[in-house]
């Protein structure tokens, strides 16, 4: 049997069978893997923790590339906190689904990007919003893209209200806006910027739902479906 260790985080867990479970895993070193965890349902299954969904750790697979099996797990992080508020654990679902969508191949880098946005969340009492605003606005950076909320990208100048994203340009003010394009209300522009995050919690997700509107456009991804349901 060949077997081999990656870090990785569970973004998905279905029972199968009986006493198994599929596992979709996101790992630094290969990006998304789908793995059984055999018998992880049974009572005294001593690697129960390690299906959890948001479970971080060592994961020991063997098997072949194909049909992969849970061998043993050295837990790093759980990040329970999370779990016992409402907001946070519906944000941090919003963040392993766009984790998974976006790591088919190997993303370090918003793989360790997501590792501290859940920290945050769980630890040092970073909000439900801003941590989908950290996520999405890594999700752009990690994928090439570095959107400027702060300048216009067709005439330079420093926008003061409304802008509008275009793939051509950018964000662009007011005066350059085309025909086409996401509008961004001056309020999300001035959150998501960082020029002002102190505002109420349904105007943060509302600019969250403009930065995935942003991300759906570039990287051809719908994030954060049912998150935003409710907000429609
Ligand atoms: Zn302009």
């Amino acid at each position: 049997m060949d077997a081999k260790k990656v870090t990785a985080i569970v973004t998905r867990a279905v029972p199968y069978g009986d006493t198994d479970m599929i596992l979709t895993l996101v790992s630094i070193e290969e990006g998304k893997l789908t793995v059984t965890a055999k018998s992880c349902l049974k009572p005294k299954a001593k690697l129960r923790y390690a299906t959890e969904p948001m479970n971080f750790g060592e994961y020991m697979l063997a098997g072949k590339p194909e049909r992969l099996v849970l061998a043993d797990c050295n837990q790093i992080d759980s990040f329970s906190p999370i779990t016992l508020d409402i907001e946070k654990y519906y944000a941090s679902a919003l963040i392993l689904e766009g984790l998974q969508k976006l790591s088919l191949e190997s993303n370090p880098a918003l793989f360790m990007h997501s590792i501290e946005v859940l920290k945050g969340m769980a630890y040092e009492g970073k909000g439900a919003e801003e941590g989908v605003t950290d996520f999405l606005l890594y999700a752009l950076s990690d994928n090439g893209y570095q959107v400027d909320f702060v300048t216009c990208g067709s005439c330079g100048c420093i926008i003061e209200d409304d802008a509008v994203f275009s793939d051509k340009d950018g964000i662009v003010c007011s005066h350059c806006r085309e025909y086409k394009g996401i509008v961004i209300d001056s309020i999300s522009r001035k959150y998501i910027s960082g020029e002002d995050r102190q505002i109420p919690a349904q105007l943060k997700t509302k600019a969250n739902m403009v930065l995935a509107d942003i991300i759906s456009q570039v990287l051809g991804l719908k994030i954060g479906k049912h998150y935003f349901t409710e907000f429609i």
